[in-house]
């Protein structure tokens, strides 16, 4: 016999934002045996939790995210630059070249990361593989972690074309079919439900 409980604590943030039969969906499963089991994992870019890990030593702290849908999955947090060895502070990075397949180098000084980072991706995502993630939140607007409209700029410092961060597209191709969005997409209560809609719809595939 299941029962509903709203988690007290945010219950008043949850409400206007999810739908009760969502909300219900949320803390039901059939398949759930203890909280333990239920728990699903998301993946996200670590500044949006409040780490200070940005180029400019600060955070892109989500307040919902982290206090609100926080409630509900356990994060893997993962920030790329740091990961691969970079300091913070630190000069901005940027994409480089072909779109398709982008060159990550200093903004001002034109250091080349791309094989550091590349090296560095094939194992933390052999580390992620075994986190069995059911989606990932990305930061929008980095050349690392953007899923989309991130500027590519050619040998002469000018951009025209964008396209995706490093990190966030080997995670796209490591583990296709797993939900990923941008925080920058989360903003409102039917693009949060159906992103977590899909991410309950992959836990339930892969994991129960
Ligand atoms: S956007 Fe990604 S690489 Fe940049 S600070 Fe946040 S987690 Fe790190």
């Amino acid at each position: 016999m299941w029962q509903f409980n709203f988690p007290g604590t945010v219950e008043s943030f949850f409400l206007p934002v999810l739908s009760i039969p969502f909300y219900s969906y949320l803390y039901y499963n059939p398949a759930m045996k203890n909280e333990e089991t239920f728990k699903i994992k998301l993946g996200i870019s670590s500044c949006l939790l409040g780490q200070q890990v940005r180029y400019d030593g600060g955070h892109k702290l989500d307040l919902y995210l982290r206090d609100v849908l926080g409630q509900t999955v356990e994060y893997v947090t993962v920030c790329p630059e740091v990961g691969m060895g970079l300091g913070t502070p630190r000069e901005t990075i940027r994409l480089k070249g072909d779109p398709l397949k982008p060159k990550l180098v200093n903004s001002g000084t034109g250091i080349d990361h791309t094989d550091k980072m590349s090296a560095w991706m094939t194992m933390k995502l052999d580390l992620l593989a075994e986190q069995n993630l059911s989606g990932f939140i990305f930061k929008s607007q980095s050349p690392s972690c953007g899923k989309k409209d991130i500027k590519v700029y050619d040998n002469d410092g000018r951009f025209g074309l964008t396209g995706t961060g490093v990190f966030a597209r080997a995670v796209m191709v490591r583990f296709p079919g797993l939900p990923v969005e941008e925080e920058s997409r989360l903003q409102d209560s039917s693009s949060i439900e159906d992103f977590m809609k899909r991410v309950i719809s992959y836990h339930r595939r892969h994991y129960t």
